[in-house]
């Protein structure tokens, strides 16, 4: 945990980002308060991933800034004009502290499951791998797969696998989580024990920013949500308000489907 003044866990000031011609982020701001639950809904190519890569800066704005409790991460641009993080050591930190969940689950193929949730703690926080593996059972029976901590990714359905990406996310204790459609590279029938695992976190208070298609979820477990169109955010509130009194045209189009 940090020992942070700030009552945010995340903020996102004015990111702009490019790639090559196209503006992909126009000028995003938004909050997550300690403890809240923010999810970020929007079209295919909104620019909801890039809005999430740009916090841990896998993406790195072309303008703005990043702050993780009282750490600002800032970028700069570098003689051939491409964008890099201002301060390197800055990053390794801050990104200790952010965990990241992706459609695609991102799983090391050649690691067991317990091997892939201890290697964080292990090689980047220096704890010893008794203890490493302590914490991975623990959270592996919390995500209910602490049968298949010997078992390499491939022997594991998708819903699995993105509950040890969760787990593995999860035993670097990070003040912060990210999803990144959690749920969309899933069959329908793994989609539900994926997001029973996210709806218990969002109980705990953990603090989470969540991109989904799952619109009924984002209702349920989140606190503010975003619906991002054309690299802005288009409409923002409460999720019951939003979902059921859409103000803006675009939102009111987009949700229109659902109806
Ligand atoms: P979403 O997650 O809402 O579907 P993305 O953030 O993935 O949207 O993409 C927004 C736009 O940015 C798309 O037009 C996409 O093609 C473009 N884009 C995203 N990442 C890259 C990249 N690394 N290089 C070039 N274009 C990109
Ligand atoms: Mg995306």
């Amino acid at each position: 945990m940090t020992h942070s003044t700030t009552e945010y866990a995340v903020q996102v000031r004015n990111i702009h980002k490019s790639f090559d011609r196209n503006e992909v982020l126009k000028g995003v701001s938004f909050s997550a308060p300690r403890g809240s639950v923010t999810s970020i809904i929007g079209a295919s190519g909104s620019g909801k991933s890039t809005l999430l890569r740009c916090i841990n800066h896998l993406v790195v704005p072309d303008e703005g800034e990043i702050i993780i409790g009282d750490d600002v991460l800032r970028s700069r641009r570098k003689r051939d004009g491409k964008m890099v993080t201002q301060d390197t050591r800055l990053l390794e930190n801050v990104r200790t502290r952010l965990g990241m969940v992706f459609q695609n689950f991102h799983l090391w193929a050649h690691r067991t499951v317990l091997q892939n949730v201890t290697e964080g703690p292990v090689h980047v926080k220096g704890m010893p791998k008794r203890a490493a593996a302590d914490v991975a059972l623990a959270l592996l029976n919390k995500v209910g797969l602490a049968d298949k901590a010997q078992a390499y990714p491939d022997q594991l359905s998708g819903g699995q696998q993105q509950r040890v990406a969760i787990a593995r996310a999860l035993a670097m204790e990070p003040d912060v989580l990210l999803f990144d459609e959690p749920t969309s590279a899933l069959d329908p029938e793994m989609v539900n024990e994926v997001l029973r695992v996210i709806r218990d976190l969002a109980r705990e208070g953990r603090t989470m920013v969540l991109v989904t298609h799952e619109m009924q979820f984002a209702r349920e477990v989140s606190n503010h949500t975003m619906f991002m169109h054309n690299g802005i955010i288009a409409e923002q509130g409460d999720p019951a308000r939003m979902f059921d009194t859409p103000q803006t045209d675009r939102l009111k189009q987009f949700l229109r489907p659902l109806q």
